[in-house]
């Protein structure tokens, strides 16, 4: 079998072994019910669950009982988005986002409006990133809730999220971030960076998959949530249903290790993002990066290769494992929102492919890739010149 190089990091992460190596027992001895208070079993699993709590607590820089469980990046900006403009419904009804946020923002916002909220969707700047006069120009009297992310999942750009957090502070109004991408790559702090609720997800971080946490400030203020999930009333009540308590030990784990390697694991990442950068320069005229350099996640390059199709790219590099910014809804390929919004041509955006490069890359990963791509795009120009 021929290797496949995996660089598709910011679609998920493989789980680190030191993660599966902390679940394993909850797989099996351990296997207690944490809301169990009448046995050793049960004792056992919260134990473990309130350890885990304190660990992706401690990587956001918020309190222990600030951090409710859920199954993911999606339910957490469900419950945040959803739960927060239902509990402020007699403050106001209007929403802030922005045209580049992830599906899993935009689709819940979206939700809302023939409930009688109104939604503002910004749009970004060419660089991706996001201008914070025309966020305070959208802020209304009735605005809740502004959602923006922290970095983009297509094209890695950060956001200005404490600035941003200022302005939504001197406004009065809730600031939700969804930092799914950022997590554990960059470092964040709650407090500093005056996040109301932040989404998080164990996937995008070497943790596994169905598990992730809604950060919601208890202080300063104290944010009001509807639970969009009822029945026992787990996880101080927003959000019911048993524990997956492997999965939550697992986060607790990866977040851990982020903590520790985090800085370590940056400078090695920017490293072999711009070692590809170069590569991909170097072999290739008419490439074009997405998004800004400079504001940019450490594991994500997104460029477009003008005149090749970014579909028959990946069709020609089966051996790496890689993502276009063309997303093939229903029968049709659609280029993608994000793209699109930025500015990049129709055209551009369809010659577009995602690099996200992750903890178990090596140098020679990337000399291989970009080997490969370069090749592959000389073809597909050759076989349809402009
Ligand atoms: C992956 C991702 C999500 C969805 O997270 P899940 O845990 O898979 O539900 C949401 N937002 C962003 C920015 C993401 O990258």
């Amino acid at each position: 079998m021929q290797k496949t190089v995996y660089l598709d990091n910011q679609a998920t992460t493989p789980v680190d072994p030191r993660v599966l190596d902390a679940m394993l027992p909850y797989f099996g001895p351990k296997f207690g019910n944490a809301a169990s208070r009448s046995h050793r079993f049960g004792w056992e699993a919260e134990q473990a669950v309130e350890l885990a709590r304190k660990r992706v607590a401690d990587l956001a820089g918020a309190l222990p009982r600030e951090i409710v469980f859920t199954s993911g990046a999606t339910e957490s900006n469900n419950l945040g988005i959803k739960g927060a403009v239902e509990a402020y419904r007699a403050k106001g009804d209007h929403v802030v986002t922005v045209a580049t946020e992830h599906k899993a923002v935009l689709d819940p916002v979206r939700r809302l409006e023939p409930l009688g909220c109104r939604v503002t969707v910004l749009p970004p700047l060419g660089d991706g990133l996001f201008d914070l006069d025309s966020l305070r120009d959208a802020i209304l009297p009735e605005t809740v809730l502004v959602s923006v992310m922290y970095a983009n999942n297509e094209i890695g750009v950060i956001q200005p999220v404490r600035n941003i957090g200022a302005v939504c502070r001197e406004k009065g109004v809730l600031f939700h971030c969804d930092a799914a991408q950022a997590f554990g790559k960059i470092p964040i702090d709650v407090a500093g960076d005056n996040i109301d609720l932040m989404s998080l997800s164990a996937h995008k971080m070497y943790g596994p998959k169905g598990i992730g946490a809604l950060y919601v400030r208890r202080r300063h203020p104290r944010v009001q949530l509807a639970a969009q999930m009822d029945g026992g009333g787990h996880e101080f009540g927003l959000r019911s249903g048993t524990l997956n308590v492997p999965a939550i030990v697992g986060f607790g784990e990866a977040c851990a290790i982020c903590a520790r390697e985090l800085a370590e694991e940056a400078t090695r990442l920017c490293d072999l993002r711009d070692r590809l950068k170069r590569n991909l320069e170097a072999g290739l005229d008419r490439v074009f990066v997405n998004g800004s350099m400079e504001h940019r996640l450490p594991g994500n390059l997104n460029m477009s290769f003008e005149g090749a199709d970014g579909e028959a790219l990946l069709m020609s590099l089966p051996d790496v494992a890689l993502s276009t910014g063309s997303a093939c809804t229903s029968a049709v390929v659609e280029p993608s929102h994000v793209l699109r919004a930025i500015g990049v041509s129709e055209q551009l955006a369809h010659s577009s492919l995602r690099f996200g490069l992750g903890r178990f890359n090596t140098a020679e990963d990337i000399d291989y890739v970009a080997r490969r791509v370069i090749e592959s795009v000389r073809k597909l120009r050759s076989l349809a010149p402009v």
